[in-house]
């Protein structure tokens, strides 16, 4: 099969086109303008339902909709697009429209590791063991996600420029630094590089007999958005990727793609679950994530059924976040309440093999912030979530619960503030969620 990409320029020429009505295809050109569209025909021809495109998981992933600009952007849009304004026009619009929609949260560009007065601006190490390299042939994907915590590097005017070549560098900041024993290559999603690029990355740390380097992982949707990555009998070079993986496995390494998938229609067809299998073969392991997204993946059912199909083609289900506060954050970010109910749910009914699985998780400023539940204390009948640090910079800090003001609406941790039981809430929207314990 050929490998076809659909943009915001071309996407009218994808033959399930005729499905949908010319308002929509309307709806897709404005808030295209805006939010970053690539799909591809993988997508298009295995994932969507498009007789019932409306309500399909996998549209709503993939293509952009009206409701994901506000009313009043989107009229802005529709206005500057009325053929009477110029191009310098609709970009100052559309700028303005982004940066509305807090395209850097905080801490984007922290935690960059400095080699010799050297900042590597194409890594980031915040957590103590594990350093993360953003390749520069890595920064798209196969296709776009609409909810993407990302999607300022898919546009030009908002790129930071965040990614690297130079892996030696990263080799001697790893060796320099011996608590780090995993590196992970990500992006955008570093599977979309073709093999040479990634091999060429992948035997400089084989090859560095760096003695702390132990665990090599690669974030990746593309098992779900391109699996003829890994089908030789599609794909030619799908054969030296295999290879690359068994390489890595015979000398030593522990190698985990971590499989972005964010519902269960995506494992349904018989090329993925080839392709799934194919790379077990190697030696490597899947773990898998996504954010629990509204109007996506928003209830128990849908995780359960995930899970246990990821677990039975021998994957090993590992994060489920919460849609972090960006881009179209109003259409698809769910409160923590209801969040935890799903997870809830959706773990009861999914087998003891699913239980490897942490979440609901936050990737806050200081970590990875994890919900272990809501709490009715008995001292003073209030609510309270009860939380932890699974992961946190300073890595003494880490699976210390500690206990935060129930709200029902708050859709991330610094809208809430910090409780000791018997004390009444101080006012919610703290800024800085800085639990010292
Ligand atoms: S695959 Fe990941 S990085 Fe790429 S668009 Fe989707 S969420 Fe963003």
């Amino acid at each position: 099969m050929r490998f076809i990409t659909y943009n915001s320029r071309n996407y009218r020429d994808i033959e399930y086109m005729n499905y949908l009505p010319e308002e929509a295809k309307k709806e897709i050109d404005i808030v295209s303008s805006v939010i970053p569209f690539k799909t591809n025909n993988y997508v298009t021809d295995y994932l969507i339902d498009w007789e019932n495109y409306q309500q399909d998981p996998i549209y709503t992933l993939n293509f952009p909709k009206k409701e994901m600009l506000t009313a009043d952007q989107y009229e802005r849009m529709l206005k500057v697009k009325d053929g009477r304004h110029s191009e310098l026009e609709i970009k100052k619009t559309i700028y303005n429209i982004r940066m509305e929609m807090n395209p850097h949260p905080a801490q984007q560009m922290t935690n960059v590791p400095v080699l010799d007065g050297e900042e590597l601006t194409g890594a980031q190490h915040k957590y103590r063991d594990i350093i993360l390299f953003f390749p520069s042939q890595g920064q798209t994907c196969h296709a776009h996600c609409t909810f993407c915590f990302r999607w300022p590097q898919f546009t030009k005017d908002l790129d930071l420029k965040f990614s690297m070549r130079e892996i030696n560098k990263i080799i001697e900041y790893i060796r320099r630094n011996e608590d780090i024993n995993e590196i992970l290559f990500t992006g955008g999603d570093p599977m979309v590089m073709s093999p040479s690029e990634l091999t060429k990355y992948v035997d400089a740390l084989l090859e560095s007999g760096v003695k702390n380097l132990e665990n090599i992982r690669f974030g990746t949707k593309s098992i779900s958005y391109w699996p003829f990555t890994y089908l030789p009998e599609f794909n030619p070079e799908a054969n030296d990727i295999l290879q690359l993986f068994r390489k890595i496995t015979d000398s030593g390494f522990h190698l985990s793609l971590m499989g972005h998938f964010n519902h269960p229609n995506e494992l349904d067809n018989e090329v993925v679950q080839q392709a799934i299998h194919n790379i077990r073969e190697t030696g490597a392991e899947i773990r898998t994530q996504s954010p629990i997204i509204k109007h996506i993946n928003d209830n128990s059912n849908d995780w359960a059924r995930m899970w246990k199909t990821q677990v039975r083609l021998g994957m090993i289900p590992y994060y489920m976040f919460v849609e972090r506060e960006t881009g179209p954050y109003d259409y698809f970010s769910i409160p923590l309440a209801e969040v935890y109910q799903i997870y809830q749910q959706a773990i009861r009914e999914s087998g003891s093999f699913a239980k490897t699985v942490t979440g609901p998780v936050m990737s806050a400023d200081k970590g990875k912030v994890h919900i272990l539940g809501v709490v009715d204390s008995p001292i003073d009948g209030n609510k309270y979530f009860m939380m932890q640090y699974a992961r946190h910079r300073d890595y003494r800090k880490t699976f210390k619960p500690f206990f935060m003001h129930y709200h029902p609406k708050a859709t991330w941790v610094d809208q809430l503030s910090e409780a000791s039981i018997g004390t009444p809430a101080v006012a919610s929207s703290v800024n800085d969620h800085n639990v010292e314990m």
